[in-house]
């Protein structure tokens, strides 16, 4: 249904990220989340399919911590 044809997707850098929500809020396919994980909460990437590789969420974040890098799936 999203499926994007970029070769490019969004990836959190976990160790800069600090789950302000920006990211999610802002990216209008849904494809990013804040949940916990093993007791951590975490910024990611829930669904490859929803990123288009728009790249507007690398703009949005306040201390560059999203990149694009290759499409794993
Ligand atoms: S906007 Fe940046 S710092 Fe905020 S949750 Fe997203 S990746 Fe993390
Ligand atoms: S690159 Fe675009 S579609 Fe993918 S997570 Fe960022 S804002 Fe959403």
């Amino acid at each position: 249904m999203f499926w994007s044809k970029s070769k490019l997707i969004a990836d959190v850098v976990e160790d800069k990220c600090c789950n302000c929500g920006k990211c999610v809020e802002f990216c209008r396919r849904r494809a990013l989340v804040i949940a916990e994980v093993q007791g951590k909460t975490c910024t990611f990437v829930d669904d490859p399919k929803r990123c288009s590789g728009c790249g507007n969420c690398v703009r949005i974040c306040p201390v560059q911590a999203i990149k694009m890098v290759e499409r794993y799936c």
